[in-house]
């Protein structure tokens, strides 16, 4: 499933409003590039006089000095108008191609997360780069160029039809051709360069996948699998790029020829005007001149379509983003108090096929729940919609009063995080990595959330202590102290409720005790909801729900349960026989 992309309507009244928005300078531009345009149409004017005073033998030294003056000055006038207005077209395309960027950004952050996860990450990808390129392309050249292209054009036209309308019919008969092919080739190439787009998109897609999950395709051995989905997804670029290419190959010759034909008719059709006295050698001179001349405009409109075309299409997978429904309130109710309350949750991944059946859970203000089970039990899912970032099939998941899936995202996070086994270091210092979720927090702070995860003593012995860089340019940490980071994010944000799932599992079990306990002491009055594999966690845990088959199998503290003898009891006993010093 991809993301959406925007309909046709949709981007256009989006380009119209961003034009608008730029009108000013846009306008200023055009005038310069038009004054230019008028610069360029004195030549072929000035050779038009010369060349009829010549005819009537009129033709004296200081004519020839004024006409070659004119065409001096208009050339050198052209050049600088041209420099000058290419400035401003190139501020305008850059100012433009940043708010671009600045707004698809936006748009990409607001997304709900289960949209990103339903489409892949490899067409939001193809969308941040690909698209994000070709439309760089559009706007900084594609877009100024047409619009110049068209006014020169259509100056160009006024002048022929000032200097003669007569002659200049003749060069109306290449517009049929130009007309019908652009016409073909337009109807084709938009689903063309849609599907060339959304090949890039799967490729980029198989290539990501087949990287990050190297490990599982050899453990797996699905090599041959993967090579073949690449292949085909390659095949596929291929194809589309060459049906595009066909498109082009048709139509740029067709436009190329209507140009020949235009200059040819213009010339005969003026001869014949002037060979029977119904026109001057220096008009015919001219028009034809201009004829030559609108070639180049128009054959940049056409061409700069096809680059167009590109960019609309990219612009409408980068508006599509912005068109996905926010599932989400921007403004709630905020609950009266911190009460979790599952109610008959249901949920499904796949139409049909039920992983949740029938939840119900109640969470108390301050308490700490340990859910254990089985693995494909449900728990993580259980953590997911308690998170809120997605909403169950049936049933409520509800803070106090209200729905987490009304709720508006920064109220949300304000009382319930959730933290797992993913987790992600940014390229910046420690204390930057940590501050992401409390910007404005003072360096203490920092460090007694750092504290609290147990992972102030070796951030202090890195190189430069919190100043120290990571990511993927600097300083390498564990994967154990990325989820301790991870941890202490959480920890600054201070939600009311955090769940974790399995948010301590790459530590070694001694470290992960030592941890969670660190961090109960933090969070005293917060509630915990943790989804664990270790059973100490449920051990030391104010009461356990054991989830089976997607419900509620068990519900009390280590002690009842124990006693109950039922799943929890055989957990237990199994997981204390296998590791009996870790409790
Ligand atoms: P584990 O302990 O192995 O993490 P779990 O108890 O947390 O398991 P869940 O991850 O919630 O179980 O998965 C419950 C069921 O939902 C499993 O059958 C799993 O295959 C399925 N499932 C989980 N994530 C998805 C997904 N993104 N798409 C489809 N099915 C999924």
């Amino acid at each position: 499933m991809q993301l959406p992309v925007a309909k046709p309507q949709v981007v256009l009244a989006y380009a119209r409003v961003l034009m608008r928005q730029h009108r000013r300078p846009l306008a200023r531009m055009l005038s310069l590039y038009a004054l230019a345009a008028v610069m360029a149409l004195i030549p072929a004017w000035a050779i038009g006089q010369i060349t009829d005073f010549a005819s009537n033998h009129q033709l004296t030294s200081s004519k020839i000095t004024l006409y070659v003056g004119a065409l001096f000055v208009s050339s050198l006038a052209y050049a600088v108008l041209t420099f000058f207005a290419r400035r401003r077209s190139y501020v305008l395309g850059e100012t433009v191609f940043a708010q671009l960027r600045e707004e698809f950004l936006e748009s990409v952050l607001a997304l709900p997360l289960i949209e990103v996860e339903r489409a892949g990450t490899g067409d939001l990808l193809s969308r941040t780069t690909n698209d994000m390129e070709s439309l760089s392309r559009t706007v900084r050249f594609a877009v100024p160029e047409w619009l110049v292209a068209i006014l020169q054009a259509v100056l160009t036209l006024v002048a022929m039809l000032l200097v003669s309308p007569l002659a200049t019919v003749a060069s109306l008969v290449s517009l049929p051709f130009l007309f019908f092919s652009t016409r073909h080739y337009l109807r084709y190439a938009t689903p063309g360069y849609r599907r060339e787009r959304i090949s890039y998109a799967t490729m980029s897609g198989s290539v990501a996948e087949t990287a990050e999950g190297a490990r599982t395709i050899d453990a797996h051995q699905l090599g041959a699998r993967q090579s073949t989905r690449i292949e085909d997804s390659v095949r596929e670029s291929f194809y589309s790029e060459m049906y595009t290419l066909l498109l082009r190959m048709v139509w740029f010759p067709t436009v190329e020829g209507a140009f020949a034909i235009a200059v040819a008719a213009t010339l005969a059709w003026s001869g014949w005007l002037v060979i029977n006295g119904h026109l001057a050698l220096g008009a015919a001179t001219t028009v034809t001149l201009y004829v030559v001349q609108i070639n180049d405009p128009l054959d940049r409109i056409v061409s700069w379509l096809d680059e167009l075309q590109i960019g609309q299409t990219a612009l409408a997978r980068l508006v599509g983003v912005s068109v996905v429904k926010d599932d989400r309130p921007r403004s709630g109710p905020a609950p009266s108090n911190e009460t979790i309350t599952m109610q008959d949750v249901r949920y499904a991944y796949r139409e049909g096929h039920d992983v949740l059946n029938g939840i119900t859970l109640t969470v108390k203000p301050g308490e700490r729940l340990a859910i254990v089970g089985p693995s494909g039990a449900g728990k993580s899912t259980i953590g997911r919609l308690l998170a809120g970032i997605d909403a169950p099939r049936s049933g409520s998941v509800r803070v106090g009063e209200v729905e987490l899936a009304q709720m508006p995202l920064t109220t949300l996070r304000q009382h319930v995080a959730l933290v797992t086994q993913e987790h992600h270091i940014f390229i910046g210092s420690v204390h930057d990595n940590v501050a992401l979720a409390h910007p404005e927090a003072s360096e203490r702070e920092i460090e007694e959330a750092l504290d609290a995860v147990d992972a102030l003593e070796w951030v202090q012995h890195l190189p430069q202590g919190l100043e120290t860089e990571l990511g993927t340019t600097g300083y390498q940490i564990t994967p154990a102290q990325a989820q301790q980071l991870a941890l202490a994010r959480l920890v600054l944000s201070n939600p009311h409720t955090l769940v974790l799932d399995e948010a301590t599992a790459l530590l070694d079990p001694r470290a992960a005790r030592h941890l969670e306990r660190s961090l109960s002491a933090v969070l005293h009055g917060r509630t915990v909801i943790a989804i664990a594999h270790r059973l100490h966690t449920a051990h030391d845990a104010d009461r356990v729900c054991v989830v089976i088959d997607g419900v509620v199998a068990e519900l009390g503290t280590h002690e009842e349960l124990v006693a109950l003898n039922g799943d929890y009891a055989a957990l237990w006993s199994s997981w204390r026989n296998e590791k009996p010093t870790a409790s």
